[in-house]
């Protein structure tokens, strides 16, 4: 009998990225696609296989932030286009099938525009 392995802590988040972001683009799919069941369209299913290769490929990966806060944006710019979209949609609708996700969202965007501010306040005193 195979038993799951437990991914190490410091990759925790991004494991769950890994799970969730198909999710997301499932729920946004059903919602604006009008897909059903476990289905989505050609252009989701290519969105969710962009997506799981850039995370898949992130520098990083350890204690990973969300890619909404990260500085170098490695997704081409339709495919970034379009997973804002599924965030924007999909975000808020996670808050009752996944709250601690939705709301660790909440909680490092909150973070990142008081860093963003600190940052500007920074430069206004060179
Ligand atoms: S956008 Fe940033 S955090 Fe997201 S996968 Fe690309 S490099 Fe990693
Ligand atoms: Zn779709």
């Amino acid at each position: 009998m195979s038993q799951r392995v437990k991914a190490p802590k410091e990759l925790r988040a991004w494991e769950k990225e890994k799970q969730l972001i198909p999710v997301m683009i499932e729920k946004y799919c059903h919602g604006k696609h009008k897909t059903k069941g476990g289905e989505v369209c050609e252009e989701c299913r290519a969105l969710t296989e962009y997506a799981l290769f850039r995370l898949e490929k992130c520098p990083f990966k350890v204690n990973k932030k969300f890619c909404s806060f990260c500085k170098i944006h490695c997704y081409k710019p339709d495919m970034r286009a379009k997973i804002k979209d599924v965030m924007k949609w999909s975000g808020p609708r996670m808050l009752f099938s996944h709250p601690v996700f939705a709301i660790s969202h909440v909680v490092q965007m909150i973070r990142y525009k008081k860093t963003l501010k600190k940052e500007g306040k920074e430069k206004e005193n060179v």
